[in-house]
């Protein structure tokens, strides 16, 4: 099996060679963890964030969109918290001048330790068969006992640590020994606070210019909003706001192509709710969000839950969807039960009431707020990485096919004449005339046929219509499917109701 390194290497070039992702403004060396979508990526997030915004918009009558600016009033930051707190815990070393998060280092030393008793185990393992026995040889192997109770000891001085003194987290990384991974060298600075946000200025002059964030995350564009949108829209609680767009995080350590970007797009929706009634629609929107994750047919041991036993400051309950990206399982979702944090911090720093009538109850409340929030990016790399497969035909050759969702990819339908000539092209010029109405089609007549229905597997196309000298004689294509390559010939007027059975929402969704 390649490694996982390799496969990883193997997405991001896939996805630049195939008119999927570019690193942005490319032609001065791009700019670090900042990302541009090409003409096959563009279609491809369009069509994820529609998939997304019709099941949680079109599909539920009590959830409404909106699109929120990305700037806005400077106090809403204030209040959410983030201008005191969305920070992350920088250390410096003075020999490489390089810059590390404090926290990932410790947790990366803790990691190493958690890899060693693995090892162990293994060993074991290969060593006693069947007969092995897991959690016995973890609670009584010596040196296994001694490898997680150090890791569990320095996570806990750690999390200790990053709440109380940042001078205790420096203090551990000293004696651990923890040394600057690229250069070896121990000699460190003080850990500092970084906040993540991006400033940036409203005006003309220097003077009169109102400092500015760009913001971090779209949900509070949906909380200042929440009253605006109730009132107007008659909307009874429990209900939804839904929005998708930018947001914009200084993020340090950023790495793994579009996983951690510094601009991104996020999905979020918040669910206003009776308060007392927030854990029940907790556990709603937590299964709801992973239905709507199968349903594209990734493979179910993609997915795993993690529970948050440390919240945040707003959170009473929270949870991550994580999913098996090509580096391991990692953060996809994140699903939050934020309590009337947000509406009140609101209310305290606007002086105006943020609250909602219940004519049932015969009372005013501030609601509680579930959320949803996925990021688009990191949905468009587990879509596509996990879609990247490389196969060995029964003939010996190999293939490389992009299985992606049908309801997801770029291109529909591919309409290639057999030759160049004899009015092939122009009967395939008709029928993508035909279809473009319904879908995305393309036409291609470079090289021999065997070649291009390659091509189109590399983009994910999942039909490939082929129009050849029997068309001519009665109006019948062959038409070829991506997974399983078989062709079937069949008239040119059934092509429409073909492609629309594999592509349509409709019938994705209604496998959630
Ligand atoms: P992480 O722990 O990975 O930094 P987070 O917990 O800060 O993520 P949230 O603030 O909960 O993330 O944001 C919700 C979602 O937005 C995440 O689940 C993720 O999909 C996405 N997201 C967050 N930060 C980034 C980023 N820098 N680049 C791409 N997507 C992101």
């Amino acid at each position: 099996m390649a490694k996982q390194e390799d496969i990883f290497k193997n997405v991001v070039s896939h996805a630049k060679e195939y008119g999927f992702i570019f690193p942005s403004s490319e032609v001065y060396d791009g700019l670090s963890a900042v990302y541009d979508y090409a003409q096959n990526g563009v279609e491809l997030k369009k069509n994820i964030r529609e998939y997304w915004w019709k099941s949680m918009v079109q599909m539920n009558e009590n959830i409404v969109g909106l699109d929120a600016a990305i700037l806005m009033h400077p106090t809403t930051w204030k209040a959410s918290g983030h201008v005191d707190a969305f920070n992350d815990p920088l250390i410096d070393n003075k020999d490489s001048k390089k810059r590390y998060r404090a926290d990932t280092l410790v947790e990366d030393y803790a990691e190493k330790l958690n890899q060693k008793a693995e090892k162990e185990i293994e060993k074991a393992k290969a060593r006693f068969g069947d007969a092995f026995n897991r959690e016995e040889f973890v609670t009584t192997n010596a040196r296994v006992v001694e490898y997680l109770s150090k890791k569990e000891e320095i996570l806990a001085r750690l999390a200790k640590g990053m709440t109380d003194d940042l001078q205790d987290v420096k203090a551990l990384i000293e004696e651990l020994g923890i040394a600057d991974p690229e250069t070896g060298s121990k000699n460190w600075t003080d850990v500092k606070q970084f906040n993540l946000m991006f400033g940036t200025k409203l005006g003309a002059s220097a003077e009169s210019a109102m400092d500015l964030y760009l913001r971090p995350e779209t949900a509070q564009g949906i909380f200042v909003n929440f009253l605006n949108v109730q009132k107007s829209g008659r909307m009874k609680v429990p209900f939804g706001i839904a929005q998708t767009g930018k947001a914009f995080r200084n993020e340090i350590v950023a790495r793994q192509f579009i996983f951690r970007m510094r601009e991104f797009e996020q999905m979020e929706m918040q669910f206003f709710v009776r308060p007392g009634e927030e854990m029940q629609w907790y556990h709603h929107w937590k299964e709801t969000r992973l239905k709507w994750h199968l349903s594209l047919g990734l493979g179910k041991e993609n997915y795993r839950f993690h529970d948050h036993e440390k919240l945040a400051h707003y959170a009473n309950a929270a949870a991550d969807i994580e999913f098996n990206f090509p580096f391991g399982f990692k953060e996809l979702e994140g699903i939050h039960s934020r309590t009337d944090f947000d509406l009140k911090a609101h209310e305290e720093y606007s002086g105006r009431k943020l609250q909602y009538f219940d004519p049932e109850l015969n009372e005013n409340y501030v609601p509680y707020v579930v959320e949803t929030s996925v990021g688009l990016d990191r949905m468009f790399l587990a879509v596509f990485a996990t879609s990247l497969q490389e196969e060995t035909l029964e003939d010996g050759s190999e293939r490389t096919v992009l299985k992606l969702p049908a309801v997801l990819a770029p291109t529909k339908a591919a309409v290639l004449p057999l030759v160049k000539k004899d009015g092939l092209p122009e009967i395939s010029k008709k029928i993508i005339e035909d279809l473009k109405w319904d879908f995305n089609v393309a036409y291609d007549e470079k090289d021999a046929v065997g070649r291009r229905y390659r091509r189109q597997d590399a983009l994910g196309t999942p039909f490939c219509i082929t129009v050849d000298h029997q068309t001519l004689e009665d109006e019948t294509v062959t038409i070829r499917h991506r997974d399983t390559m078989k062709q079937d010939r069949v008239k040119i007027t059934e092509l429409r109701g073909i492609i629309e059975n594999e592509v349509s929402m409709k019938n994705w969704l209604m496998k959630m």
